[in-house]
Protein backbone atom coordinates (compact mmCIF):
# COMPACT_ATOMS: atom_id res chain seq x y z
CA UNK A 1 0.00 0.00 0.00
CA UNK A 2 0.98 3.72 -0.76
CA UNK A 3 0.10 6.44 0.45
CA UNK A 4 -0.57 9.21 -2.72
CA UNK A 5 -2.02 12.18 -0.85
CA UNK A 6 -2.80 13.90 2.34
CA UNK A 7 -4.96 16.04 2.72
CA UNK A 8 -5.58 18.62 6.18
CA UNK A 9 -7.74 20.71 7.39
CA UNK A 10 -8.43 22.48 10.71
CA UNK A 11 -5.75 19.61 12.23
CA UNK A 12 -3.09 21.23 14.85
CA UNK A 13 -1.29 24.07 12.95
CA UNK A 14 -2.67 23.17 9.38
CA UNK A 15 -5.36 25.88 9.87
CA UNK A 16 -6.15 26.24 6.42
CA UNK A 17 -7.13 23.56 4.08
CA UNK A 18 -3.45 21.73 2.75
CA UNK A 19 -2.66 19.02 0.67
CA UNK A 20 0.61 17.24 0.39
CA UNK A 21 0.91 14.53 -2.75
CA UNK A 22 3.57 12.01 -2.42
CA UNK A 23 5.25 11.39 -5.03
CA UNK A 24 7.03 7.84 -6.12
CA UNK A 25 10.68 8.37 -4.55
CA UNK A 26 11.29 10.28 -1.81
CA UNK A 27 9.52 12.94 -0.48
CA UNK A 28 11.34 15.49 1.91
CA UNK A 29 9.14 18.09 3.81
CA UNK A 30 11.74 20.96 4.80
CA UNK A 31 10.83 24.10 7.20
CA UNK A 32 11.94 25.84 10.28
CA UNK A 33 11.09 24.33 14.20
CA UNK A 34 7.56 24.00 14.90
CA UNK A 35 6.45 24.92 11.26
CA UNK A 36 4.59 21.21 11.69
CA UNK A 37 6.57 18.88 9.87
CA UNK A 38 5.72 16.58 13.04
CA UNK A 39 2.31 17.53 12.96
CA UNK A 40 2.17 15.57 9.24
CA UNK A 41 3.14 12.74 10.43
CA UNK A 42 0.53 12.82 13.85
CA UNK A 43 -1.93 13.55 10.90
CA UNK A 44 -1.24 10.41 9.08
CA UNK A 45 -1.01 8.02 12.42
CA UNK A 46 -4.74 10.14 13.50
CA UNK A 47 -6.32 9.23 10.13
CA UNK A 48 -5.33 5.71 10.58
CA UNK A 49 -7.73 5.56 13.51
CA UNK A 50 -5.05 6.47 16.73
CA UNK A 51 -6.72 6.26 19.76
CA UNK A 52 -4.29 7.74 22.02
CA UNK A 53 -4.07 11.24 22.52
CA UNK A 54 -0.71 11.22 24.17
CA UNK A 55 1.19 9.68 21.32
CA UNK A 56 -0.14 12.62 19.64
CA UNK A 57 1.48 14.51 22.14
CA UNK A 58 -1.97 16.21 23.03
CA UNK A 59 -4.05 15.78 26.51
CA UNK A 60 -7.08 15.11 24.77
CA UNK A 61 -8.41 13.90 21.35
CA UNK A 62 -9.81 17.43 20.60
CA UNK A 63 -6.09 18.86 21.26
CA UNK A 64 -5.68 18.00 17.25
CA UNK A 65 -8.38 20.39 16.42
CA UNK A 66 -6.48 23.80 15.43
CA UNK A 67 -6.62 26.01 18.96
CA UNK A 68 -6.75 29.38 17.57
CA UNK A 69 -3.53 31.75 17.73
CA UNK A 70 -3.50 35.55 18.81
CA UNK A 71 -4.78 36.27 15.38
CA UNK A 72 -6.95 33.54 14.31
CA UNK A 73 -10.32 32.19 15.71
CA UNK A 74 -9.61 28.26 16.93
CA UNK A 75 -11.54 25.89 14.53
CA UNK A 76 -14.44 23.81 15.78
CA UNK A 77 -13.45 20.74 13.71
CA UNK A 78 -10.38 18.72 11.73
CA UNK A 79 -10.10 16.50 8.92
CA UNK A 80 -7.50 14.54 7.70
CA UNK A 81 -8.00 12.31 4.17
CA UNK A 82 -5.16 9.96 2.99
CA UNK A 83 -5.20 8.69 -0.53
CA UNK A 84 -4.14 5.12 -1.01
CA UNK A 85 -3.18 2.91 -3.78
CA UNK A 86 -2.93 -0.83 -3.66
CA UNK A 87 -2.25 -3.48 -6.12
CA UNK A 88 -5.58 -4.79 -7.20
CA UNK A 89 -6.96 -7.53 -9.42
CA UNK A 90 -7.78 -5.30 -12.40
CA UNK A 91 -4.69 -2.71 -11.76
CA UNK A 92 -4.07 -0.49 -8.61
CA UNK A 93 -7.10 0.41 -6.64
CA UNK A 94 -7.07 3.85 -5.03
CA UNK A 95 -8.98 4.28 -1.54
CA UNK A 96 -9.56 7.62 0.32
CA UNK A 97 -9.97 7.32 4.01
CA UNK A 98 -11.13 10.24 5.95
CA UNK A 99 -11.17 11.18 9.60
CA UNK A 100 -13.20 13.84 11.43
CA UNK A 101 -13.56 15.46 14.97
CA UNK A 102 -15.67 17.53 15.51
CA UNK A 103 -15.65 19.67 19.24
CA UNK A 104 -18.50 17.62 22.08
CA UNK A 105 -19.07 15.42 18.87
CA UNK A 106 -16.06 12.64 18.28
CA UNK A 107 -14.49 11.42 15.54
CA UNK A 108 -16.13 9.99 12.32
CA UNK A 109 -14.58 7.73 9.76
CA UNK A 110 -15.29 7.17 6.29
CA UNK A 111 -13.47 4.97 3.77
CA UNK A 112 -14.89 5.66 -0.23
CA UNK A 113 -17.33 7.92 1.17
CA UNK A 114 -19.35 5.34 3.63
CA UNK A 115 -19.56 5.58 7.08
CA UNK A 116 -17.33 3.31 9.05
CA UNK A 117 -16.35 2.19 12.29
CA UNK A 118 -12.63 2.96 13.99
CA UNK A 119 -11.63 -0.48 13.89
CA UNK A 120 -12.32 -0.88 10.33
CA UNK A 121 -9.69 1.64 9.62
CA UNK A 122 -7.52 0.45 11.72
CA UNK A 123 -7.81 -2.94 10.60
CA UNK A 124 -7.34 -2.10 6.79
CA UNK A 125 -4.29 -0.56 7.66
CA UNK A 126 -3.05 -3.25 9.82
CA UNK A 127 -3.65 -5.97 7.28
CA UNK A 128 -1.84 -3.93 4.68
CA UNK A 129 0.98 -4.49 7.50
CA UNK A 130 1.38 -0.37 8.21
CA UNK A 131 -1.16 1.36 10.89
CA UNK A 132 -0.92 4.21 13.49
CA UNK A 133 1.65 1.80 15.78
CA UNK A 134 3.50 0.26 12.48
CA UNK A 135 7.31 0.52 12.26
CA UNK A 136 6.59 2.39 9.11
CA UNK A 137 5.86 5.30 10.96
CA UNK A 138 8.81 6.93 12.24
CA UNK A 139 8.27 9.92 14.60
CA UNK A 140 11.37 11.81 16.84
CA UNK A 141 12.99 9.71 19.22
CA UNK A 142 11.09 6.29 18.29
CA UNK A 143 15.14 4.83 17.12
CA UNK A 144 16.12 5.76 20.77
CA UNK A 145 12.51 3.55 21.61
CA UNK A 146 13.35 0.65 19.10
CA UNK A 147 16.51 0.22 20.56
CA UNK A 148 15.83 0.52 24.02
CA UNK A 149 12.37 -1.68 23.62
CA UNK A 150 11.84 -5.30 25.98
CA UNK A 151 11.73 -7.76 23.73
CA UNK A 152 7.85 -8.00 23.92
CA UNK A 153 7.73 -4.42 22.10
CA UNK A 154 10.05 -5.65 19.61
CA UNK A 155 7.56 -8.65 18.80
CA UNK A 156 5.09 -6.50 18.46
CA UNK A 157 6.55 -4.14 16.05
CA UNK A 158 7.80 -7.11 13.56
CA UNK A 159 4.29 -8.30 14.05
CA UNK A 160 2.89 -4.97 12.88
CA UNK A 161 5.49 -5.39 9.89
CA UNK A 162 4.64 -8.71 9.07
CA UNK A 163 0.80 -7.77 8.86
CA UNK A 164 -0.79 -10.18 11.66
CA UNK A 165 -1.55 -7.15 13.72
CA UNK A 166 -5.10 -7.68 12.07
CA UNK A 167 -5.34 -11.41 12.90
CA UNK A 168 -4.44 -10.47 16.98
CA UNK A 169 -7.47 -7.80 17.01
CA UNK A 170 -10.11 -10.70 15.05
CA UNK A 171 -8.99 -13.24 17.50
CA UNK A 172 -9.83 -10.94 20.50
CA UNK A 173 -12.78 -10.22 19.49
CA UNK A 174 -13.61 -14.12 18.64
CA UNK A 175 -12.74 -15.15 21.62
CA UNK A 176 -14.95 -12.59 23.83
CA UNK A 177 -17.88 -13.74 21.19
CA UNK A 178 -16.68 -17.28 22.39
CA UNK A 179 -16.83 -16.22 26.21
CA UNK A 180 -20.37 -14.71 25.34
CA UNK A 181 -21.70 -17.46 23.74
CA UNK A 182 -20.26 -20.16 26.33
CA UNK A 183 -21.78 -17.88 28.89
CA UNK A 184 -25.44 -18.22 27.13
CA UNK A 185 -25.47 -21.98 26.78
CA UNK A 186 -24.95 -22.05 30.47
CA UNK A 187 -27.62 -19.67 31.06
CA UNK A 188 -29.78 -22.10 28.89
CA UNK A 189 -28.95 -25.14 30.48
CA UNK A 190 -29.53 -23.56 34.47
CA UNK A 191 -33.38 -22.60 32.51
CA UNK A 192 -33.98 -26.12 30.92
CA UNK A 193 -32.68 -27.67 35.05
CA UNK A 194 -35.42 -25.30 36.12
CA UNK A 195 -37.91 -26.49 33.87
CA UNK A 196 -37.49 -30.38 34.37
P1 LIG B 1 10.60 20.59 14.99
O1 LIG B 1 11.45 20.77 13.80
O2 LIG B 1 10.95 21.51 16.13
O3 LIG B 1 10.38 19.18 15.44
P2 LIG B 1 8.13 20.62 13.52
O4 LIG B 1 8.26 21.34 12.23
O5 LIG B 1 8.10 19.14 13.49
O6 LIG B 1 9.16 21.16 14.59
P3 LIG B 1 5.64 20.39 14.85
O7 LIG B 1 6.12 19.87 16.15
O8 LIG B 1 5.00 19.47 13.88
O9 LIG B 1 6.79 21.18 14.16
O10 LIG B 1 4.58 21.58 15.06
C1 LIG B 1 4.44 22.21 16.25
C2 LIG B 1 3.57 23.42 16.01
O11 LIG B 1 2.21 23.04 15.87
C3 LIG B 1 3.68 24.38 17.16
O12 LIG B 1 3.87 25.68 16.65
C4 LIG B 1 2.34 24.27 17.83
O13 LIG B 1 1.92 25.48 18.39
C5 LIG B 1 1.43 23.89 16.68
N1 LIG B 1 0.25 23.18 17.13
C6 LIG B 1 0.16 21.96 17.68
N2 LIG B 1 -1.12 21.66 18.00
C7 LIG B 1 -1.86 22.73 17.64
C8 LIG B 1 -3.24 23.06 17.72
N3 LIG B 1 -4.15 22.21 18.20
N4 LIG B 1 -3.63 24.27 17.26
C9 LIG B 1 -2.75 25.13 16.75
N5 LIG B 1 -1.43 24.90 16.63
C10 LIG B 1 -0.99 23.71 17.07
Amino acid sequence: MKIKKLRLSGFKSFVEPAELIIEPGLTGVVGPNGCGKSNLLEAIRWAMGETSSKSLRGGGMEDVIFAGTATRAKRDFAEVTILTESPGEQGPEETEVVRRIERGAGSAYRINGRDVRQRDVALMFADAATGAHSPALVSQGRIAAVIAAKPIERRQMLEEAAGIAGLHVRRREAEQKLRGTEANLARLDDLLGDME
